[in-house]
Order: structure tokens, then sequence, then C-alpha cells
């Protein structure tokens, strides 16, 4: 079990991963304090005494909140993540992802903390040659945004080397599903997901389009391992014991080794809803890669974590649930 009195130091707090591991992290007794601009996260979902309103790019304020207690590590989530446009407007993702990430790590070494746990994606391998993924495959994003994470991965190795600051990595798969007590969940806006916007074509009766329909899978979509926000969770929290622990700098995929396409997807949501999608077929999505599904053997071996609520109809269900509590 984890142990509690830990005290750790989450960015980005406020939004769809951070605000599920900021709950997995106060369940479990860990000591939490977020740091977040909410530019794009929710206020609501962040407990306003722990919540520092600061910008990733203010290194002064980021050392006067680290100077607050002793922090055992930092979880750094808060990022830019939407690829569409990371290729419109590629300074604001290298501003706030990479800069941000420069002067997060800044003040971590000003402030002598040791331990930090990064956001990172699937992005990162492009359209990979092996699939499953194993992490030895080389970067090859063909994104603004994955190369913002590349960029921080290899900055995280030379502060490795040269200021003892290690890390993990987590590469996540399909971010999806949502707090199973329905206490957060995904709410972007605009929605961007797969998940969200066919219950939004539920609700709305506005067909959603499935971009593509000739790929090189079974069904001509796309392929896609979905892994729940609450193993994610668990992911980070496991993260964070190792390298307390001492354990080494590493980089892990976080995935089911699972996939499915969006008709399975599309199909599974009828099936929890009891409603039926209204939908088209579109073009394909630039930079779609046909197929993408994980290799997390390294992540269970080396930390001991296994996906427990990354059944589609369990991400479904929830996604679902949060869905009707937060836009009915
Ligand atoms: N997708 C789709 N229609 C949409 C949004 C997504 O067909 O309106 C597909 C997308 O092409 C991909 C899958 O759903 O194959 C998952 O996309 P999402 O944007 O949820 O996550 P990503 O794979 O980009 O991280």
């Amino acid at each position: 079990m984890p142990s509690s009195n830990r005290r750790i130091l989450v960015t980005g707090g406020a939004g769809y991963i951070g605000s599920h591991t900021t709950l997995q992290l106060l369940d479990t007794g860990y000591d939490v304090v977020v740091v977040d601009n909410l530019s794009r996260g929710r206020r609501e979902a962040v407990d306003p005494a722990r919540l520092r309103e600061v910008d990733l790019l203010d290194t002064e304020s980021l050392v006067r909140v680290m100077n607050e207690k002793p922090f055992d590590a930092v979880i750094h989530f808060a990022a830019y993540i939407s690829v569409g446009e990371s290729m419109k407007t590629p300074e604001l993702y290298f501003h706030n992802n990479t800069a941000g990430s420069l002067s997060l790590l800044t003040a971590m070494i000003r402030t002598g903390i040791k331990n930090v746990v990064f956001s990172s994606t699937a992005a990162v391998y492009g359209m990979p040659t092996t699939v499953p993924i194993p992490e030895s495959e080389p970067y090859a994003p063909v994104n603004a945004y994955g190369e913002t994470k590349v960029m921080v991965e290899k900055m995280l190795n030379w502060f490795d080397q040269l200021h003892q600051l290690r890390s993990i990595c987590l590469r996540y798969f399909n971010a999806s599903g949502a707090d199973p007590e329905g206490r957060t969940g995904e709410e972007h806006d605009p929605e961007t997901h797969l998940i969200p916007l066919l219950f939004l074509a539920i609700k709305t009766g506005k067909p959603v389009t499935l971009f593509g329909s000739d790929y090189p899978t079974p069904d001509g979509t796309c392929i896609r391992d979905y892994i729940h926000v609450s193993d994610l969770a668990r992911a980070h929290i496991a993260a964070v014991e190792s390298l307390v622990n001492g354990g080494p700098s590493a980089k892990y995929n976080v995935g089911t080794g699972q996939g499915y396409s969006v008709q399975e997807v599309l199909r599974a949501v009828e099936e929890v809803t009891g409603r039926s999608v209204p939908y088209t077929f579109g073009p394909r999505r630039e930079g779609d890669p046909p197929l993408l599904v994980a290799d997390s053997s390294r992540l269970q071996r080396d930390l001991g974590w296994k996906p427990v609520d990354s059944g589609l109809n369990r991400i479904v269900e929830t996604a679902w649930k949060w869905f009707n509590r937060a836009r009915a």
C-alpha cells in the first residue's frame, strides 16, 4: 500500500486526468497541493484550500508554492492537449507545454524536489512500426503536441544526469472513462474526444462524424487502446512510490494492450446507454495512425501496475454517468 503522509504537488490538477489522480491521492491518504492557472481546467474540480492559481511559466511563484512544505514529488499534468490546435498554433504548445515544463523543472531544482512524474503520450511514437508498441519504439511524432512531450522527455534525461532529478514519464494511450463515484470526469471545450462526442450525438441528435472508413483494419475504422482514467491515476501513484523509494528514472506506456475500433466503441456506447448514436462517415483526420495499441508489460513488471477498470463497457458506463451529471 502506498504510504500516507507524503506530500505531492500536482500541476494541472483541475484538468481531466489531474483531477482524477488528485482525488485518488487524497483517497489514499496523501497530502496534495494543486497548481493550476485554470486556463482550461475546471475550478470546481479542486478543493479551494488546496488550489494555488499559478501559471507554470511563473517560476518565482512556483518556487513560493514549493517552499510551502517539503514536497516528496511533483506530478506534472499541466499542458495543452489538442493535437489539431497544436498544428494551427504550435508556438502556443511549445510555450505552454515545453517552456512551461522547463520553468517547473527549474523551480524544482531551486527548491530541491528530486522526483517528478510526467504526463507523456503515445503521440511521441507517431506512426509506430511495431504494434503493440514497446517503449523502445523510436521518437517520431507527427504533430507539434507530440513533439512538445518528446522535448520534455529529453530534458528530463539530462536533468537526471546533471541534477539527479529522477522522473517517470507515463505515455498515455486513450484516456477515457470517469470517476466511478461521479465526482469528476471528462469535459473539454470544445470537445474533441470520441466517447463524449458519441454521447453528444445521442443528446443533440446531430450525427457525429467518424473519421475514415477505409483504414487497413477489420472494419475500416481506427483502432485505439482505451485506458480508464482511474487506472491511469493508479499508474501515477505507483510511479510516485517508485521514485520516492529510490527507484530509477523510467518511461512507461500506459494502456491495456487491447484495441477497439471506432465502430466497436460506438456499439459499446449504444449497448450501455440503450440509445442509438446518429453518425456519418467523413474523411480521415490528418495524422491519425490506423492502429495504436500499447505494450504495457514494462509497467506491469516494474511497478506491479495492472488495469482493473478498463473494460470498454466499464469505461463507457462511468463516462455516461458523468456526462449526464455534467451536461444533462
Ligand atoms: N474520432 C472520430 N470522430 C470524432 C473524434 C474521434 O472518428 O469526432 C476517432 C479518431 O479518428 C480516433 C478515435 O476516434 O481514431 C479516438 O480519437 P480521440 O480524438 O478520442 O483520441 P486520440 O486517438 O486522437 O488521442
